[in-house]
C-alpha cells in the first residue's frame, strides 16, 4: 500500500526492508525509509545497520516485547499476539498484564528482562518521566539491550526525552525508533494507528511487519542518514496541539449553545452538515451532550501533558505566548484543560474539559 499526499512527499508504509541504505530526499521530508520500491525480504532476513542487524519481525519466529500496558499498550500488544507473535509483556502494575497473559503472552519481571528476551521492544508509557524511567532506569529497557535488538518507543514525549532514550539504547548497542501514534483506543484495538517515526531506519524496516499489525500507516519523518530523532515527537505534539485546541473549542461551543437554550444534539447536527464537520465531533459530541466522560479513551491528563509539551516546544522555537501571540489559542486551551484536571477530571476522557468550560462560563470557580 502506498499513499501520496498532495503537498509533501509523503510515503506511507507498510515498509519492506531493503538491503540498500535507506535515504530521504531531504532531512525534513516524510519518507518511508527503504519502503517504496523494495522487494519483499525473506522473513528470517536481518536488516543491515551500522550498529548491528535486527531480524525482520515475523509472526511465529520473532519474540517481541511490550512495556507499558495501559489503554493503548494493551490494545497494541493484543494485536501482536493475535497476529501470531511470541509476546513478552511488562507493566509497572503487573495486574494490568493478566488479560494478555491469559491470551498467551509471557510476563517479564523487568523491562530489562523483556529486552533480553525479545529482539524488538515496543514501549507505550504515559509521559516523559515514565518513558525515561522505563527505558533508562537501573532495570530499564536499555539495560537489556545489545546489538541485534531495538527499542520502538510509541509514547507521546518531547524530542529531548526521545533523544535521551535513544542515547541510552544506542550506548547499549541497540537501535532506536521513536514512534508516537495518531489514533486513540478504538484505532488501537482495530490496528488502525498511524505511526510517526524517526530514528534508526534499519529498525523502522525491521519492525515494519509488526507496525503493520498495529497500524494502518507508518511514516518515517527522520533524517535516515543520521538516525536523528525528534521529528516524530514534534509531529505528534503538533497534531495533539490541534486536537486539544479543537476539543476546547467544541466544549466552548456546546457550553454557549446551552446558555442560548439550544439542544446539544442540534448543535452537533448542524456542525456535522457544514464546513466544521469533524470526525472527532461525531465521536465525542454525543457523550459530551450527556456529560459522560468514562471510561476514558484518551485520558484528560495526557492531553494536558501534550499541550504543555507542545507549548514548550513552540516556546523553545521562539513562538509567542498568550494574548494573540503565536500560540495564544493553545495557551487558552491549556488553561481550560488545567482547570479540568483541578476539578478531578484527569482520568476522565479529555472531552471532560467541557466541565471546566461550563463552570468557567457560569463564573463558579
Ligand atoms: P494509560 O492508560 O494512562 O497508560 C499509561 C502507561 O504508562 C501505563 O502502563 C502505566 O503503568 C505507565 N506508567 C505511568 N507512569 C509510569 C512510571 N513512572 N513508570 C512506569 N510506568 C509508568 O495511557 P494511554 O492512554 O495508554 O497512553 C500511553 C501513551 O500514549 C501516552 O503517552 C499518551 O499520551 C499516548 N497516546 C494515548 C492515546 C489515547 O487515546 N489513549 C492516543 C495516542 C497517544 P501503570 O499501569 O502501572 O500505571
Amino acid at each position: 500500500m502506498m499513499a501520496r499526499a498532495a503537498a509533501l512527499p509523503i510515503s506511507v508504509a507498510p515498509a519492506r526492508p531493503s538491503a540498500a541504505s535507506p535515504s530521504c530526499p531531504r532531512p525534513s521530508a516524510v519518507c518511508a525509509a527503504a519502503a517504496a520500491a523494495a522487494a519483499p525480504v525473506p522473513a528470517d532476513a536481518a536488516v543491515p545497520s551500522a550498529l548491528g542487524a535486527v531480524p525482520l519481525a515475523a509472526p511465529g519466529k520473532t519474540t517481541l516485547a511490550f512495556v507499558g500496558i495501559g489503554i493503548m499498550g494493551h490494545a497494541m500488544a493484543a494485536n501482536l499476539l493475535k497476529a501470531g507473535y511470541d509476546v513478552v509483556v511488562w507493566n509497572r502494575s503487573p495486574e494490568r498484564c493478566q488479560p494478555l497473559v491469559d491470551a498467551g503472552a509471557r510476563l517479564a519481571a523487568t523491562p530489562a528482562d523483556a529486552a533480553r528476551t525479545a529482539s524488538i521492544v515496543f514501549g507505550m508509557l504515559a509521559d516523559p518521566p515514565a518513558a525515561l524511567a522505563v527505558a533508562t532506569g537501573p532495570e530499564g529497557v536499555a539495560a537489556g539491550m545489545s546489538p541485534g535488538k531495538g527499542y520502538v518507543d510509541a509514547s507521546t514525549v518531547d524530542a529531548a526525552t526521545s533523544a535521551a532514550v535513544a542515547a541510552a539504547v544506542r550506548a547499549a548497542g541497540g537501535l532506536f525508533l521513536e514512534a508516537p501514534v495518531s489514533g486513540s483506543k478504538g484505532p488501537a484495538e482495530q490496528g488502525q494507528l498511524v505511526f510517526l517515526t524517526a530514528g534508526d531506519a534499519a529498525l523502522f524496516a525491521a519492525s515494519a511487519p509488526a507496525l503493520e499489525v498495529m497500524g494502518k500507516a507508518s511514516l518515517y519523518l527522520g533524517g535516515a542518514a543520521d538516525g536523528a530523532v525528534g521529528a516524530g515527537a514534534a509531529m505528534k505534539l503538533v497534531v495533539n496541539q490541534i486536537m486539544g485546541t479543537t476539543m476546547a473549542a467544541l466544549a466552548e461551543g456546546l457550553a454557549l449553545a446551552s446558555a442560548c437554550g439550544l439542544a446539544q444534539g442540534d448543535v452537533l447536527r448542524v456542525a456535522s452538515l457544514g464546513a466544521v464537520a469533524c470526525p472527532m465531533f461525531a465521536l465525542k459530541g454525543p457523550a459530551m451532550a450527556e456529560r459522560r466522560y468514562a471510561p476514558a479513551a484518551f485520558p484528560l491528563k495526557h492531553q494536558l501533558k501534550d499541550l504543555r509539551l507542545s507549548l514548550e516546544q513552540g516556546a523553545a522555537l521562539g513562538l509567542g505566548g498568550a494574548g494573540g501571540g503565536g500560540q495564544g489559542v493553545a495557551e487558552a486551551a491549556l488553561a481550560a484543560f488545567a482547570r479540568a484536571e483541578e476539578l478531578g477530571r484527569g482520568d476522565d476522557d479529555f472531552s471532560a474539559v467541557l466541565e471546566a468550560v461550563l463552570l468557567h462560563q457560569q463564573g463558579a470557580e
